[in-house]
């Protein structure tokens, strides 16, 4: 089986569909998903999704919306991390192209992993030329939950810092870009054991086309540059997710 380690299930463009695009997925052996918000708005309906296939959903502020942030936030989501043990702390993170002011986005961001850590739970973080920044206060708050580096297009030895920190690193929708060199560099040689699938669907494809069953695809091209077989890629992320969620309560 695969695991989608993201998918915004609550976007509308997969929304509307659910009972399609899951069984979609799982008709390619896709029948793992984690579902994460991106905004407070988006954590209500995340938390009423009912699909059995939905192993945890990562509930936390984005970096693009880090100014929703108020401080009634911290209780509302320490309570959700309370009453939901499958409940990550995702995504989060830091984005230094965007325009959100870089103080706000480190403040929302050391909260919510401050949060993570008192619950022990994995978080997904959305990285934006912001590796070293990243590092640094994960370092800091001696975070040690470890998580998923979503949608990572950074360089081997950038990666080597977050497996340090008992991070998995996200491969995904980038891959289908044959020009994305960093990306097809990393998925042919990061160690086995720190990476593992995502489609950030609907997303990363023209007119949020992408759906969990491109899971499929990602793991034939990511199958192919190490030379193994889908099925033992399968595998092997199966027990990588394992070991992210034995460092959760
Ligand atoms: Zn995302």
């Amino acid at each position: 089986m695969f695991t989608d380690t993201h998918c915004h299930l609550i976007a509308p463009e997969l929304r509307f569909r659910l009972p399609e695009i899951v069984a979609q997925a799982a008709a390619v052996g896709v029948t793992g998903l984690l579902v994460p918000s991106a905004s407070i708005g988006d954590w209500d309906a995340i938390l009423q999704l009912r699909q059995p296939e939905i192993r945890a959903v990562a509930i936390g502020v984005h970096p693009w919306f880090a100014d929703e942030w108020r401080q009634e936030t911290e209780g509302s989501l320490k309570q959700i991390l309370q009453q939901n043990t499958n409940a990550w702390v995702g995504e989060i993170g830091l984005d230094f192209l965007h325009d959100t002011p870089r103080e706000t986005q480190v403040s929302v961001f050391r909260l919510q992993l401050q949060l993570a850590q008192q619950f022990s739970r994995p978080i997904i973080v959305h990285n934006v030329k912001a590796s070293a920044a990243l590092a640094d206060i994960i370092r800091a708050e001696k975070f040690t939950c470890g998580g998923i580096i979503h949608a990572f297009s950074g360089s081997l030895e950038e990666a080597r810092v977050f497996i340090r920190h008992s991070f998995k690193i996200g491969i995904g929708s980038l891959l289908l870009n044959p020009r994305a060199k960093k990306v097809h560099i990393a998925a042919q040689s990061l160690p086995l054991n720190s990476i593992v699938l995502e489609t950030d669907s609907p997303y990363m494809q023209p007119e949020n086309r992408n759906t969990p069953a491109n899971i499929r695809q990602i793991a034939e091209i990511v199958a192919d540059l190490r030379g193994i077989s889908v099925q033992d890629l399968a595998a092997v992320c199966e027990e990588n997710w394992c070991d992210l969620v034995a460092k959760s309560s």
